[in-house]
């Protein structure tokens, strides 16, 4: 069953190591830290240097590599890589759980992505035109078969080849039998890190916040249109495409909503970039309150900034549960409304009476957050000004973030009026798009924003949704599985 809601999520996190015996347990610990990537699928591949093995399953890691269970102790080996799952192409069915492992006249790969192909549907359609059965709805196995292909697989670098011919945004891990590819974007849309473990182990991740699960330095970020091949000799970089020719399009909500707090990337630590967004839009958009309150988690070191710079005190004035993994298809407005109490709870002491700053980093459809607000309200919050540390989300994404279409942004074609009215709010204020821009270490061309301006980098001709590639009623039998295995 399709999930109808709408709140945005990342499409993967990804985590690759050569040369420690202890390979598949860490990439377990890695993929645990990367877990805020994507809860849909989790999966492990690993190779012994001669033979890849892999396992996947439906869930959060925990679930898919559940203690007893002796998965891990069957895919021991020192070369591995690993995959979360949130799915922004091809449903959320067990035939597309990642790694991807596949057999051509090369010999195995295992291939794990991050991002969105925009032409996977023409290069499918190309490639079945000719033939070739596709066994899975992701844009992730078009690669797979342009590997495969005669004409490709004969040149000395098949593997750079190959990019050239992806458009869209993408982070890939490679686990051929000897030796793991980690390959960027030339937009270099989507974060990709290396990092060393004490033992000298090479590793790569979506996130550096992996690298500290596991006690392992940050070295660098992967470039954009770079591949960084790790084997026996250690590692060593290539391009794909030259450096300097392209300017990045980093996605600038990866630091918004997407990272986790503790990592580092695009030059940056996430959380010192939330703060600063806070703190630019208590500049722009100040209000006369009494506390400052974020939407945890993501709104909460944005709350921390506001509050600094307009010296009002900060408080918890909701609580998250971590403890709900994914919940029910809410199938009427009282229990999703319920849905959204279970998520967030009201401390009724800190709000009651007072007039309240709440801040998030984002609003997209609206209607979580006005849940939010109304559960404000019956805790008897005097008044709620709603501040949002960035513009307002008017387009979809293309490269990789799940967005509803752009008719169900709330923002879309709705003046601020109509949106305080929409949210039952005393005044709503966005930080501006130049406000967001002067807080990030990069300069401003060097980041996407097509989500607030419809200026897309990478031109989509057809734009394409998670189900795509979703061409026929098949794979019935693991609908079945994923509700009731
Ligand atoms: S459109 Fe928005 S969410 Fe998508 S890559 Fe660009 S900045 Fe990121």
């Amino acid at each position: 069953m399709r999930d109808t809601r709408y709140e945005m999520r990342e499409s993967c996190g990804l985590f690759g190591i050569l040369g420690d015996v202890e390979a598949v347990q860490t990439t377990y610990f890695g993929l645990h830290s990367l877990q805020h990537r994507g809860q849909e699928s989790a999966g492990i591949a690993s190779s012994n240097g001669e033979f890849i093995q892999c396992y996947t399953g439906t869930g959060m890691v925990s679930r898919v590599f559940r203690s007893g269970s002796g998965i891990l102790t069957k895919l021991a080996n020192p070369i591995a890589i690993g995959h979360v799952r949130y799915s922004t192409t091809g449903s959320s069915r067990p035939i597309n759980n990642q790694p991807l492992l596949s057999e051509y006249s090369r010999g195995q790969v295992a291939v794990a992505h991050n991002g969105n192909l925009i032409n996977a549907s023409l290069l499918r359609d190309e490639y079945e035109a000719y033939g070739s059965i596709f066994k899975s709805t992701t844009d992730t196995e078009v690669i797979t078969h342009l590997l495969a292909k005669p004409t490709h697989a004969s040149n000395p670098d098949h593997l750079a080849h190959v990019l050239n011919h992806l458009q869209g945004a993408y982070c890939l891990l490679f686990l051929f039998a000897d030796r793991i590819e980690a390959a960027r974007d030339p937009y270099g849309i989507h974060p990709l890190c290396i990092g060393q473990t004490e033992k000298g182990a090479y590793v790569i991740a979506s996130e550096s916040c992996a690298f500290d699960a596991i006690e392992a330095k940050f070295i660098r970020e992967v470039e954009p249109g770079e591949i960084i091949r790790l084997d026996k000799d250690g590692l060593q970089s290539r391009f794909f495409v030259k450096p300097g020719t392209i300017t990045p399009a980093h996605c600038i909500f990866e630091h918004i909503y997407f990272g986790k707090q503790n990592s580092f990337f695009f030059g940056e630590n996430v959380h010192e970039f939330r703060k600063k967004l806070g703190r630019q839009l208590a500049i722009e958009q100040p209000a006369d309150a009494d506390l400052v309150i974020p939407i945890p988690d993501s709104g909460t070191s944005a709350a921390i900034g506001y509050a600094e710079q307009s010296k009002l005190p900060f408080d918890m004035g909701l609580v998250r549960s971590h403890y709900i993994g994914r919940t029910f298809i809410s199938p009427n407005q009282k229990l999703r409304e319920l849905e959204v109490k279970l998520k967030l709870a009201v401390v009724k002491e800190a709000v009651a009476g007072k007039r309240i700053v709440v801040v998030d980093d984002s609003i997209v459809r609206g209607t979580t957050t006005r849940g939010k607000i109304r559960a404000l309200r019956q805790a008897r919050a005097k008044q709620i000004h709603m501040r949002v540390s960035c513009p307002p989300l008017r387009y979809p994404c293309f490269y990789g973030v799940d967005f509803p279409t752009k008719e169900e942004l709330l923002a879309n074609n709705r003046n601020p009026e109509q949106i305080k009215e929409f949210l039952e709010v005393d005044s709503v204020g966005y930080q501006s798009l130049e406000g967001l821009l002067s807080c990030a270490s990069e300069a401003a061309e060097n980041y996407c924003t097509a989500c607030w301006n419809g200026k897309y980098r990478i031109p989509v001709d057809i734009p394409v949704n998670k189900f795509a590639l979703e061409r026929y009623q098949m794979h019935m039998f693991d609908d079945w599985l994923e509700e009731n295995g």
